[in-house]
């Protein structure tokens, strides 16, 4: 059984996987330029003009915050920036991603109030407000919980969080760049997203965007940290207190110009469009979504129950040694039992029916 490394595996590798993604060629190319010194003004004009234009992705006129480190970096920037040891934070979990958060809370010394949902489920307000009292710091959730392939409705949540003194911390990761996510609209004050998912960037970038009433927490009351304090950054003239990623930023640009070359809307509709033939293709293949109904699932990322005839771990392997495409297993409990299809970032049409097609001829194989 061969295994993928970059001495083995063909350039024309098909990643569906809920991220990294494939990357488009334009963006491998600006990535070879030439570094320059990080402290030239041109450099944070660039860096400066990406975040201005990661806000219209994120539908916010929030300030928004670029950080050099994956996604998570800006789950524990969101959280240690407002919270102090002590505090109590409302944690939403129903996958592997909203459990981050648990994790994240206990580790700045916080004290996590856990409401879980059956994963796979949908999140339900009427719990959370239950759950929600006033002692409450912030609320935190997943948008697309890329373990379930479940998208949760962030506007009732907000809603109920908008009333209190809490902040909304809401991970949009997987779905930031190919989702439609309305930040201003539906009141997220912590939006979470990182580069290598529906952006189409590689790893190592993050995103935080910080509304005006959790700026007022942070003014008053900040949590404590260092490399991710919001503040140094945001009191930076460069708004990169650090060294930042010079050929992410590149990579970033690159992509950011791909993204409005398409629409913003264009993309969100494609996305919408791939998850519905993803779907469609499984249940043509006898397979059953995993979501509990179709209405909650992902538009970026598709979990399906593994056949009872054939271990998923054959299929995906099948699939990776023979076809040169790879498709996620299941992540926690769900190991072994559900498979996961990514379709974000450029993938196309083409890519899903040839995936299909492929997993079609790895099933009966
Ligand atoms: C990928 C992912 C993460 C983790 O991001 P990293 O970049 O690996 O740190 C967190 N949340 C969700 C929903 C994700 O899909």
């Amino acid at each position: 059984m061969s295994s993928l490394s970059p001495l083995t595996m063909d350039e024309n590798l098909l990643l569906m996987i809920p991220g990294p993604t494939f990357l488009h060629p334009r963006v491998l190319r600006a990535m070879s330029k030439p570094l320059m010194p990080h402290r030239e003004q041109w450099f944070s004009d660039l860096f400066i003009e990406q975040a201005e234009r990661m806000k219209k992705v994120y539908q916010t006129e929030n300030d928004l915050i670029i950080f050099s480190g994956s996604g998570t970096s800006s789950m524990d920037a969101a959280v240690s920036n407002v919270m102090r040891p002590g505090d109590k934070v409302l944690c939403i979990v129903s996958g592997k991603f909203s459990e981050r958060f648990v994790e994240i809370v206990e580790a700045h010394g916080g004290v996590p109030v856990v409401l879980k949902f059956e994963w796979g489920s949908p999140i339900d307000p009427e719990k959370v407000k239950e759950k929600l009292t006033p002692d409450m710091k912030a609320v935190s959730m997943v948008h697309n919980e890329s373990s379930t392939g479940v998208r949760n409705d962030v506007k009732p949540i907000a809603d109920i969080v908008k009333d209190t003194d809490a902040l909304l911390i809401v991970d949009c990761i997987s779905s930031m760049g190919g989702d439609d996510i309305r930040v201003d609209e539906w009141g997220i004050d912590l939006c979470v997203a990182g580069s290598q998912k529906c952006l189409a960037v590689p790893p190592g970038l993050s995103f935080l965007s910080i509304s005006q009433k959790a700026w007022d927490v942070i003014d008053e009351r900040p949590g404590y940290c260092y490399y991710l304090n919001v503040k140094k950054y945001k009191d930076d003239e460069k708004k990169a207190p650090y060294t930042q990623s010079i050929t992410l930023t590149y990579a970033l640009k690159e992509a950011l110009d791909i993204i409005f070359e398409e629409g913003l809307q264009n993309r969100i509709e494609r996305h919408k469009n791939l998850a519905e033939i993803t779907r469609s293709g499984i249940k043509n293949l006898g397979l059953e979504l995993f979501p509990k109904s179709e209405d909650i699932c992902s538009r970026t990322v598709t979990a399906f129950n593994a056949p009872e005839q054939k271990s998923e771990k054959d299929i995906r392997n099948t699939l990776k040694n023979r076809y040169n495409i790879v498709i996620a297993g299941g992540q926690a409990h769900l190991k072994g039992k559900i498979m996961r299809i990514g379709h974000m970032g450029n993938c196309q049409e083409k890519d899903i029916i040839t995936t299909l097609a492929c997993l079609e001829k790895a099933l009966n194989m």
